[in-house]
């Protein structure tokens, strides 16, 4: 019983072994390392599961951010708005590229950024003579931010939307895909995300012919007509061929992980409701789940729960246990108020084991 794995990688790996030495094989064989074709298939099957007209795939989630703020042309004196209750890559981007993350609350229910105070935000980077640019949403834990509330007020205050779906790709908001409820959407392939590959790796994708250009240029140095013509400051940040063949194989199988992820999330809902606070997703909203999170009522309650669970072999991470503005490296950024709710959320959530291949003890401990 001791042996219930957080996520369970092995069992994902078993599924499709034989398709993944293949593909891994291909590779070997035709030698392309660096942007070989299964680059471009692979970009070519995200944009028809998602929807997205254009998807640039790169080195990974923190780069796909990067890149996208590289597209803004973001510096000095611009705020850029992001969530505290999030993992530290959505605001370390903006601060290297030197503009400024203004730290917004998140929503007690969803944990992803408050429409008001992100409305709250607007001002206090004014007040401080920051030139409000564009807006970071996460969507956290696997379910897209409010886009309707966010885009609504970013269209009227000119900032331009950045979707952090590094936890949520494969879900969807009112009918519509993560990939397109933003201007730029990022995701991560990092192993444990909800698609992940065997490296590192990640993907940017948008509607905007202009703003895909930019980047399939900046992912290669700022590369022009060729590889030695510079017409921008670029980098470096590509995709690996071996990591796009996995993932062409791991995105076959990536809808019935869903639903399985999706299974587990009913389960435990079951068995959990009314003993401690259960997620709660928005209206004609889905989530793909990168965690099952739960709310203790205080910090004592969550760590009797977390000892109760360890005993019977299921083992709890807190995501996250201290909110970015309260991060030594953050601290002196600007902030929207006391953003108390992701203070009070960093004592007294815990994440359960989720993925697609739960085994039946997990299901047998949860049936109390
Ligand atoms: C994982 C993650 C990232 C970064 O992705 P990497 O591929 O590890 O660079 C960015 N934002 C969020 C919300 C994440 O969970």
């Amino acid at each position: 019983m001791s042996n219930i794995p957080f996520i369970d990688l092995q069992a994902q790996q078993k599924r499709i072994r034989p398709q993944l030495d293949r593909a891994i094989q291909k590779v070997l064989n035709h030698g392309h390392y660096i942007m070989g074709p299964e680059v471009g298939e692979l970009e070519k099957e995200l944009s028809s599961f998602c929807g997205a007209n254009h998807v640039i795939t790169c080195a990974n989630g923190t780069d796909a951010l990067s890149l996208a703020l590289m597209v803004y042309e973001i510096g000095p004196g611009d705020a850029v708005f992001v969530p505290s209750f999030t993992f530290a890559a959505t605001a370390e981007v903006v601060c290297l590229r030197g503009a400024t993350p203004v730290f917004v609350d998140v929503d007690k229910n969803t944990y992803n950024m408050d429409d008001q105070s992100l409305l709250r935000g607007l001002e206090v980077a004014k007040s401080k003579n920051l030139r409000p640019a564009g807006v970071i949403a996460v969507d956290l834990f696997g379910q897209p931010a409010d886009y309707d509330r966010i885009n609504a007020i970013a269209s009227e205050h000119d900032l331009w939307v950045i979707d952090d779906a590094a936890q949520s790709f494969g879900a969807t908001y009112k009918g519509r895909k993560v990939g397109t409820l933003a201007d730029i959407t990022t995701t991560s392939f990092f192993p444990a995300k909800p698609l992940g590959c065997y490296g590192d790796g990640g993907a940017i994708f948008t509607k905007d012919e202009n703003i895909a250009h930019k980047l399939r240029s900046l992912r290669v140095h700022g590369q022009g007509e060729d590889k030695y013509d510079n017409v921008r400051i670029g980098t470096n940040s590509r995709l690996d061929t071996i990591q796009a063949a996995i993932l062409l194989e791991k995105l076959k199988i990536f809808p019935s992980e869903i639903e399985a992820r999706q299974r587990l999330a009913n389960h435990y809902h079951e068995q959990l409701k009314g003993k401690v606070k259960t997620p709660i997703l928005l209206e004609g909203c889905t989530s793909t789940w990168a965690q099952y999170t739960v709310q203790c009522s205080d910090g004592s309650s969550r760590e009797a729960m977390r000892q109760s669970w360890e005993k019977q072999g299921i083992p709890t991470v807190v995501y996250y246990a201290k909110p970015l503005h309260q991060q030594k490296a953050y601290q002196d950024y600007p902030r929207s108020g006391d953003l108390c709710i992701s203070g009070a959320l960093s004592s007294t959530v815990l994440s359960l084991p989720m993925h697609g291949y739960a085994s039946v003890s997990l299901h047998e401990v949860f049936s109390f």
